[in-house]
Order: C-alpha cells, then structure tokens, then sequence
C-alpha cells in the first residue's frame, strides 16, 4: 500500500454504516477513485467539508494494491461549491460530476480533463449572472470530455466514408455514428437528426475550446446543441444521464431519408 497525495474534484459521496463514507473523486494525478472515508460525517472529523460533493480538495489516499476499496486519510478543502442564484448553475455542476462518473474509466489519469472539469465547475459555482450561456458552458464541457474520452463527434466530413460534406442550410448528423453523414451514407439510416448551419458551427467552436463558453451562441442554437448532447451521451451510456434534462429543448427530426 502506497500513500499519495492528489488533487481532486468530489463526484459522489455515498453513506456507509452511521459515518462513513464511500466517495468517488476525479483526481488530477489519478482520474477516477472510489475510496472509503471512515467517520466522515463525524462533526470533528479529519474531513471538514473537504468532501461535499463539487469540492475540489487535497486529499491524501492510500491506494490498495491487491483491489478492494481505497483508504481517504485526509482531504483538506481548497473550494467549495457555492450554490448562487441559479437553479440551471447547480444542475450543471450535478452534470458534469454525473458525466466524469459516467463516462471515465476507473483509474486513468487524465489532467487535462481535470483541469476542464475544474475551470467548468468553478465557473458555475455561486452563478449570480445571466444564465442564458449556461447550456453552452455544459456542451463546451461535455464535448470536451468526450474528446479526451475517444469519443468526440465527427463535425467537417462524413463519419462513415470520410467523405466532404454537401454545403446547405442543413447537414446530417448521425446519433448512432457519432457524427455527420455524407447524402450518400444517410440514407437508410437510424437516429439521423437534420443539423443547422449555425448549431454545427458553434459545436465546433466549441470542440476547440478556443472560446468563452460560446456567449455570443444563440438561445435556438445552443438548444439544438443540448439536444444532439443529450442524445450521443444517452448512446454512449444506453440510458440518459439522472441529473435532469431541463437544459434540454427539442431537436428538429429528419423528415425524410
Ligand atoms: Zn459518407
């Protein structure tokens, strides 16, 4: 057994027995752990907030060798989350520790996606302005982890032949395939979605995390964007994600192949 020290972001925090805790942490140096907090809901435990859930703490582990739960000796609170005016705030903070959950895998250190995953949640964190940018500030984190996850969208040729892709007012976008299809490689398909211009030009803006959050996208748009997320991550998952949708709106369905 081997004592480390990391900085992470807490995701779930389970009871066990009358005051423990089983919490799962993204780690910095580590990605996803599942560690054992013994008397964590003690009031003078060793933890003091430092393992609310959307805390980004230091904590130190002892990580087990042969399997089994690993062992959280201290965590010592950095920033807490601050619960601020916003409802839609909260929930997107809910989904991104719900997503980093979900979709990484146990014990795969991914810093970068740490470091999003950080700057996201900070940034909602006591949320006292407009909320209109929050569904972007979701989809630029969302399409970031499924980037650093191998499972980025497909968004400037054809998923399936690689080929280009027509220039009109609206393009094909495969749920099932995890991207846009060529005119050819649409038909006969399932899940095809028909895409705006504009909602396929800020999802790009977007995957290259180059800008602010998309502030200048449009509400229609960024609802568009909400429902294509919304639907490749139910694929990814088979099962939509528990934090509710209610940053989802209505996608345009393709009315014909
Ligand atoms: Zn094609």
């Amino acid at each position: 057994m081997a004592i480390e020290k990391t900085r992470a972001l807490v995701i779930r925090a389970t009871p066990f027995g009358e005051t423990s805790s089983v919490v799962s942490l993204y780690c910095r140096e580590f990605g996803k752990l599942r560690a054992l907090a013994k008397g964590a809901w003690r009031p003078k435990s060793g933890f003091d907030g430092g393992l609310d859930l959307l805390s980004i703490s230091q904590v130190l582990v002892l990580r087990k060798s042969s399997g089994g739960l690993d062992l959280l000796t201290e965590a010592s609170l950095e920033s807490r989350f601050r619960v601020g005016t916003s409802l839609a705030a909260v929930l997107g903070g809910l989904r991104v520790a719900e997503l980093l959950d979900a979709l990484t895998a146990d014990g795969d250190p991914q810093p970068e996606l740490f470091e999003v995953a950080h700057a996201t949640v900070r940034r909602l964190s006591g949320w006292d302005q407009d909320e209109a940018v929050i569904p972007t500030l979701i989809a630029g984190f969302e399409l970031a982890l499924l980037s650093l996850c191998g499972h980025a969208p497909v968004l400037d040729h054809c998923v399936e032949c690689h080929g280009s892709l027509p220039q009109r007012s609206r393009t094909a976008f495969g749920m099932l395939d995890g991207g846009t299809l060529c005119d050819l490689c649409r038909r006969h398909r399932r899940g095809v979605v028909s895409v705006s211009a504009a909602a396929l030009a800020a999802m790009r803006t977007l995957s290259r995390r180059d800008v602010d959050e998309g502030s200048g996208i449009p509400g229609n748009v960024a609802g568009e964007i909400r429902g294509i997320m919304n639907t490749s991550i139910a694929h990814l998952l088979g099962r939509p994600l528990r934090v509710p949708a209610t940053l989802a709106r209505g996608i345009r369905r393709q009315r014909r192949p």
